[in-house]
């Protein structure tokens, strides 16, 4: 069977909470920003044609459950993944909210919450968990307190080193025909926007639409370090909180010149 760990797709990219060194940048994305159902179908059933079975696959943000068409979704994904398992990772802030069309996808789709409670979703657990235990919905909760950075701006680490200890490898993503082995070529690009810097991870992103990529290809892709794990530090950490104004300090262990960050 050609299969692998784990797949995640961002379904939007805009969020309803604000925190602090959110590593998709989602707290500066005003912009709201929908993936389109039909891209995903499409790059859903090419990667399909690659890889038989995925065993983890992820929807994620920004905030999942901001998207009107979830549902579509979850039924493609199941429909296209019968054997996954498939999870909603989110801040759980409208579980409280959802329609019962989407309740309706995630109970006969077997999908499963994979709850982060940050302090305001803490504040809702009640109205929360009385959804989730009313629908028995699968769930997950993962209490978050304090957020990892890992940025090493001045590119000098062991990519090797940085490779073996990261927890960050099983995150592969897929979007818009693109996979990549973990989330930071897409987010170094807001990381350049907003911090005004020019660093360029393209040319280690598979295009899935390749008529000469094979499972092989994707698999030893995801399996061996990559030239921009040299941009990975010793993680550190800073505690979690929302809004502020956005800082390199809350992303960023070294920057571009060498210069610890504290
Ligand atoms: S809830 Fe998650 S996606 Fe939203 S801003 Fe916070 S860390 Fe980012
Ligand atoms: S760049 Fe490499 S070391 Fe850094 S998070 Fe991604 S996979 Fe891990």
């Amino acid at each position: 069977m050609k299969s692998i760990n784990n797949v995640a797709y961002p379904v939007v990219d805009h969020c309803n909470l604000n925190c602090r060194g959110c590593c998709r940048f989602c707290n500066q994305s005003q912009k709201k920003n929908f993936a389109d159902i039909k891209v995903f179908e499409k790059d859903l059933r090419r990667f399909k044609e690659l890889v038989e079975d995925i065993e983890m696959f992820r929807l994620f943000g920004g905030e999942p459950l901001l998207h009107p068409e979830l549902d579509k979704f979850i039924y493609i994904a199941r429909e296209i993944y019968p054997n996954s398992e498939i999870d909603i990772v989110t801040n759980g802030l409208l579980i409280d909210k959802m329609p019962e069309h989407l309740i309706e996808a995630i109970k006969s789709c077997y999908v499963k919450l994979e709850i982060s409670v940050y302090k305001p979703t803490e504040e809702k657990m009640p109205a929360i968990m009385s959804i989730l235990e009313k629908y028995k919905l699968g769930h997950t909760l993962n209490y978050v307190d304090k957020f990892w950075k890992r940025f090493n701006m001045s590119g000098d680490s062991d990519p090797n080193e940085m490779w073996r200890s990261c927890s960050w490898k099983k995150c592969n993503g897929l979007r818009n025909g693109k996979f990549m082995m973990c989330p930071l070529p897409i987010v170094i690009k807001e990381f350049n926007r907003l911090f005004d810097y020019n660093y360029n991870f393209d040319n280690e992103v598979i295009d899935i639409y390749d008529e000469t990529l094979t499972f092989d290809d994707i698999n030893n892709f995801i399996n061996r370090p990559h030239n921009y794990c040299a941009y990975c530090g010793q993680p550190d950490f800073i505690e979690w909180s929302v809004g502020g104004k956005i800082k390199i300090e809350d992303y960023a262990v070294k920057l571009p010149d060498g210069t610890e960050v504290k």
